[in-house]
């Protein structure tokens, strides 16, 4: 099903044998993809001709041995990562690993902290310590209330006109915001999670909603693989941008940043320019990079 300029959609077919350069792929076409049509003579079905560059996309292995791979969709403006300090309390850790995936994949996140009605006195000071974590990192953040509709407004703006996946663990309020943001839309909203990858969920179409306000959000199966990436542990550290952009000044250029001298990623952490829980995420990405490889 195509989407053309006014909104309209159209079943359309593939022309030919489409091969893109430099990837095998068992699946041409994805979701997300900007396509040209030609509509046949009776205009019931529409012929994709030319997909057009992506400027990003979600792949994965078709199977575990495969040298093909899938993708599950593309262009991709953001992620937007859900979190909540209140229950259940979002890791750093978790929020950490979702990064890192999204800057594999050249995805900008965004970190929306949900459920700021509940959040206590005790609590505020953790949550502006989190934000700046996060702030310092280079990634923006958002807090708001799916029940107060609390930032609601801020949020459609972040929305609006891009193409967004909205990623959290399960319970932190994803069906909620997406309701108050547009009721009806009902998405089937997968889990974003490196640990849970068993197939919980029915095999549906992956599928791209338009938002009433302008935007889309992408919502496909397929996600729940977000968390596998094929990076190598060097390239853990080109993942967190504010050590990318110290490591080319370590003294040894394959630097693990753990314990090498002249490492200017632990002197930006000794400096606290680095801030101490990306630090450790970083070394448990790092070293716990084959296990979580199974
Ligand atoms: P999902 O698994 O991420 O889709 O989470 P749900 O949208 O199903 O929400 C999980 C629970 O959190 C539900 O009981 C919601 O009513 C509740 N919830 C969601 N957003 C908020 C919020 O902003 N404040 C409060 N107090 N509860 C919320
Ligand atoms: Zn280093």
């Amino acid at each position: 099903m195509v989407s053309d300029e006014d909104g309209n959609t159209v079943p359309c077919k593939l022309k030919g044998n489409f091969r893109l350069k430099g990837i095998r792929t068992t699946n041409p076409v994805a979701v997300g993809d900007r396509v040209e049509v030609e509509m046949q003579a009776d205009m019931s079905i529409g012929i994709i001709t030319r997909i057009f560059e992506r400027h990003n996309y979600i792949i994965r292995k078709a199977t575990k041995l495969s040298k093909e791979s899938h993708i599950i969709a593309a262009n991709i403006d953001q992620l937007v990562l859900v979190a909540t300090l209140a229950f259940p309390r979002t890791s750093t850790g978790f929020i950490d690993r979702v990064l890192v995936t999204s800057e594999a994949y050249h995805i900008p996140a965004i970190i929306l902290f949900n459920k700021t009605d509940l959040y206590t006195e005790e609590l505020m000071p953790w949550l502006e310590e989190t934000e700046k974590i996060y702030l310092d990192a280079g990634y923006p953040c958002l807090r708001v209330s799916a029940k107060t509709k609390d930032g609601i407004e801020g949020f459609k703006a972040i929305l609006k006109d891009k193409v967004s996946l909205i990623s959290g663990h399960s319970g932190v309020g994803k069906s909620t915001l997406i309701n108050v943001l547009q009721p009806g839309l009902n998405l089937k909203i997968m889990e974003i999670s490196s640990y849970h990858l068993k197939g919980q969920h029915a095999t549906t179409f992956p599928e791209m909603h338009a938002l009433s306000f302008g935007g889309y959000i992408i919502d496909t199966p397929g996600i729940k693989e977000f968390g596998l990436t094929d990076f190598n542990k060097q390239e853990v550290a080109e993942r967190f941008p504010e050590m990318r952009a110290l490591m080319h000044l370590c003294r040894y250029s394959n630097c693990t940043h753990s314990h090498e001298p002249g490492c200017e990623v632990i002197k930006a952490l000794e400096e606290g320019r680095i801030h101490p829980s990306r630090y450790d995420n970083y070394l448990s990405i790092y070293y716990g990079r084959e296990l979580n490889q199974q």
